[in-house]
């Protein structure tokens, strides 16, 4: 079966497609970093408006390179939210009328699932139930995957995301967006012991919970108590004592959710997995633990079709369609029950 998949969550504009949930014939992405760089963040209706542009020649570019045409193609998916409301309708409108006018089934996938399936695409023998660690520029989870179609919560974040409290921080550094990247290569050159900062829901030992918006403003407080006093910042160590405490947090949490489920497969999902400290501290935990490790390439970490088409496959098997009166959803949850730990 041949997915042909829209993702136009955010900034980036892409169609894949995808043979049997597994196989990626073509994944093509068209990202406006550059476009939205110089307002130091994505800018909602400039990024809709370029998802218009961008998306046909995208999708005709992901059928030239699987080789295909359009009566190859068995059903259409696209991501339904979470994300920019404006920029999700053009991926619904554009699937919508693919789907009416080859009369093909349409398959509405939550982008979240999505970014959590890129480890289908990567490790062709992964299969769940698996616990998942979802780091994205909106969202940090804890999530099993009990099968294919089954998600439980074990924690996410109460503030902000992951991702967006690097970008934020970032930003007050004087980095351009995404900030993530350029604090990941500054705490390279850091020392993480340097500064002190406060550890994320210290006090309660129990929850798998995340919480960064404390994190964000004590390193923010730090940056601008120093400026004002016109102190010298070593911006290396904020960086990498603020990844420290980030990894720390996200690790060791992921970890307990191991301990207490007693899963052997971590699959890491989203944006963030492609912070060096992340994988590197990972890695090195899993190993102990003798848990298998999955993490996709980066180009599968952040949005992309071909996630997208992975996880419609195994809606599809479902039998889980869509109606073509599909609407965008850009609050659309992440439906998971909480998984039932024990204490
Ligand atoms: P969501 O999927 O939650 O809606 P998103 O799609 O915007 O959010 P992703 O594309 O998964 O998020 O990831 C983008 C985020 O990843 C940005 O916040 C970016 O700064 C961060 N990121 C990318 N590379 C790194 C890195 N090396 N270190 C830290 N953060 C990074
Ligand atoms: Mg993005
Ligand atoms: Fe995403």
């Amino acid at each position: 079966m041949k997915i042909l998949a829209f993702e136009t969550s955010c900034d980036e504009t892409s169609c894949a497609v995808v043979e049997d949930g597994r196989r990626i014939c073509s994944n093509v992405i068209s990202t406006q970093i550059a476009i939205h760089k110089k307002f130091g963040g994505v800018v909602p209706e400039i990024a809709s408006r370029h998802h218009i542009e961008d998306v046909l020649p995208v999708a005709l570019e992901a059928l030239r390179e699987a080789d295909c045409t359009w009566d190859d193609i068995d059903a259409i998916a696209v991501t339904e939210g979470p994300g920019l409301v404006g920029a999700l309708l053009v991926g619904v409108a554009a699937a919508k009328a693919c789907a009416w006018a080859l009369n093909k089934p349409l398959i509405a996938v939550n982008h979240m699932e999505g970014h959590i399936f890129a480890n289908l695409l990567q490790y062709p023998d992964l299969e769940p139930p698996f616990l998942s660690l979802v780091v994205s520029g909106g969202h940090t989870m804890l999530v099993v995957v009990e099968d294919y179609n089954t998600f439980k919560l074990l924690g996410q974040t109460r503030d902000d995301a992951a991702g967006e409290t690097f970008d934020k921080i970032a930003r007050v550094m004087g980095f351009p967006y995404p900030g993530g990247p350029h604090i990941d290569r500054l705490a390279a050159e850091g020392n993480a012991e340097a500064i002190h900062f406060p550890i994320p829901l210290r006090r309660e030992h129990d929850t798998l919970d995340f919480s960064f918006s404390g994190l964000k403003s004590a390193v923010i407080n730090y940056l601008h108590t120093a400026e004002m006093k016109k102190q010298e910042v070593n911006k290396a160590d904020v960086a990498a004592s603020f990844q420290k405490t980030v990894v720390d947090d996200v690790v060791g949490k992921a970890m307990q959710a191991l301990e207490r489920t007693g899963f052997k497969t971590l699959a890491l999902a989203g944006g963030v997995a492609a912070n060096h400290g992340l994988r590197h501290t990972l890695e090195e935990e899993c190993h102990k633990r003798g848990v298998r490790l999955c993490r996709p390439d980066p180009v599968l970490c952040t949005d992309n079709g071909a996630m997208i088409g992975c996880r419609a496959y195994y809606m599809a098997q479902a039998g889980v369609y869509a109606p073509l009166t599909l609407n965008a959803d850009p609050r659309l949850p992440f439906l998971a029950e909480q998984f039932e730990l024990k204490k």
